[in-house]
């Protein structure tokens, strides 16, 4: 399927007859993987390979959708069994504009086998790709196809400072020149990771604070590495240090350690990475525990899902920044939600909801597209700002010679 096909099928070259007769094809999935340059790690673990699955959906007209399921190294070969052998023989000939259906059906069936997890995670990716086949149908850009922009243009903030294995003071020099790079470079904000243990990770947000100066915003991610009473002692100091928010301090299941922390602390807390469907969400929420809700689309059930849990988050009153992780199929997918999100709670001067955008080393972002969508570039060039594609569906193609190079 070339950018032509998908141009000519949106041009209406696609007739009413055709389009009813739509079937889905065949889906793929499309593992990707190479040694990185150098090791990083987060509080959970260190990791060298850079990992990435892109979903193709394919029609039986010419019009093919893409994809990607949350999920580094081995969870991602696991989903491709799910996506190709578990999911694809339950849609194939059917109506692919048919997303919600198809969106219900898997997961009635896999209902009883996980309703969290590597289940929803596969899901995603096929309901990303049948959104970005109604795009390609519609001739409309995503953001159109949901509701509209509420923005042509997202500010950006760049996450980095992953761990090393290094001394404590060594890393935490090495945490001062990267937030100030990223601050260099036009990021709006700056995200670090901790995960020393917490009287070594407040060294570290003190080292950023001093670095990026304190008229700029930090964030701190603790990857879920901490008790209660640990995250009250890192929180405490975020606090002084007027850090912006503080992310998964606690076990995603902890929804009392949550609510203690958003009630005990001013540092905003931040989760829900870690969870899944309407369902999850609406327990999330109902606790009380998250300043700012981080849905993660590739990974809760896809852009079906993501909206009834922005609707939720937003039924809550809770500021919503979606978590990215992965591809230039991620980045695009997500920059055409937040183009759609509506401002909350409204305002002349609204705080935006911001792309969450990888600093490190990553030939999945930079590489994969045949346009790339050079966020740095716009971010260097836009105070700070990346622009929301305005091709069809997701506004971007994947190049194939660079997927068959790197497939696992
Ligand atoms: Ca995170």
């Amino acid at each position: 399927m070339t950018n032509q096909q998908n141009a000519a099928a949106a041009e209406g070259s696609l007739k009413p007859a055709e389009r009813s007769r739509m079937k889905i094809a065949r889906i793929a999935s499309h593992v990707l993987q190479y040694e990185m340059p150098e090791e990083l790690g987060y509080s959970q673990q260190f990791y060298n390979k850079r990992t990435a699955h892109i979903v193709e959906v394919e029609t039986d007209v010419g019009i093919t959708g893409w994809g990607e399921c949350f999920g580094p190294g081995t969870v991602a070969l696991a989903n491709r069994t799910i996506v190709e052998q578990v999911i694809q023989p339950m849609v194939l000939g059917s109506d692919p504009l048919d997303r919600d259906a198809i969106w219900h059906k898997i997961y009635n069936l896999l209902r009883d086998h996980g309703q969290k997890g590597m289940p929803l995670q596969a899901l995603s990716g096929v309901d990303i790709a049948l959104w970005d086949i109604a795009g390609k149908v519609a001739g409309l850009p995503l953001h159109k196809l949901i509701g509209g922009a509420h923005r042509h243009s997202v500010p950006v903030y760049g996450y980095g400072m992953m761990l090393r294995r290094e001394n404590p003071a060594s890393l935490a020099a090495r945490f001062a020149d990267e937030a100030a790079a990223i601050k260099e470079m036009g990021f709006v904000a700056a995200k670090m990771k901790v995960g020393l243990g917490p009287k070594q990770d407040v060294v570290l947000a003190e080292a950023v604070r001093r670095a990026v100066g304190d008229d700029f915003d930090f964030m701190v991610d603790a990857n879920h590495c901490y008790t209660t009473a640990d995250a009250f002692h890192v929180g405490r100091a975020l606090d002084e240090l007027g850090a912006y928010w503080f992310e998964e301090p606690v076990a995603p299941e902890d929804l009392a350690g949550y609510a203690a922390l958003r009630a005990g602390l001013k540092v905003n807390i931040a989760g829900g990475e870690a969870e899944f469907s309407r369902w999850g969400w609406r327990t999330l929420l109902e606790s009380g525990g998250l300043d700012i809700a981080q849905p993660e689309v590739c990974s809760l059930g896809g852009i079906s899902e993501y909206l009834r849990v922005l609707a939720l988050c937003h039924a809550h009153f809770t500021p919503v920044v979606n978590h990215v992780w992965g591809s230039a199929i991620a980045v695009a997918t997500n920059l055409q939600l937040l183009a759609a999100m509506p401002p909350l709670p409204g305002g002349l001067y609204p705080r935006e909801p911001m792309l969450e955008f990888d600093t490190t080393e990553n030939g999945f972002r930079d590489d994969l597209l045949t346009e790339p969508l050079d966020i740095q570039g716009q971010v260097a060039r836009n105070e700070g700002r990346a622009a929301i594609p305005d091709g069809l569906g997701l506004g971007v193609e994947p190049d194939r010679d660079f997927l068959q190079h790197f497939a696992v």
